[in-house]
């Protein structure tokens, strides 16, 4: 699958442990990333991420374009939703994309971890 990793920058630590709790599960997968998330995932861990702009620069929108294209299965987007985000606009696109091709969205990480767990059942069959 191709995997979209996405975190706003309170979310950051937590999108790492993420990774390397389900790094098992997400290294068979093709990750793609916001360009700091993507920095700080393989910063530590050993996946291979491709990163895209940052998300304030234009990084939302080209997952987006990947959702519409139909080359994205899954989005991991850890919000702030405590944070006012300068680029709010790219999210609720990223976000209304995922529901208009019914992409898998995980905005939080109990959400992100039952969809991970689902991969690592799935990959194990
Ligand atoms: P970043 O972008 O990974 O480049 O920080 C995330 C975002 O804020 O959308």
């Amino acid at each position: 699958m191709n995997i979209a990793l996405i975190a706003h920058d309170k979310k950051k630590k937590a999108i790492v442990q993420l990774a390397q709790t389900y790094e098992h599960v997400l290294n068979v997968h093709t990750l793609y990333a916001t360009g700091t998330t993507g920095t700080r995932i393989m910063e530590k861990t050993g996946l291979s991420i491709h990163r895209f702009k940052s998300g304030p620069l234009g990084g939302d929108q080209q997952i987006g374009a990947r959702i519409s294209e139909g080359t994205m299965d899954m989005v991991i987007f850890l919000r702030d939703p405590l944070t006012a985000q300068p680029h709010e606009p790219d999210v609720n696109a990223l976000i209304r994309l995922s529901d208009v091709y019914e992409i898998p969205l995980a905005t939080n990480a109990s959400t992100a971890v039952l969809l991970l767990k689902e991969l690592e059942n799935i990959s194990e069959i």
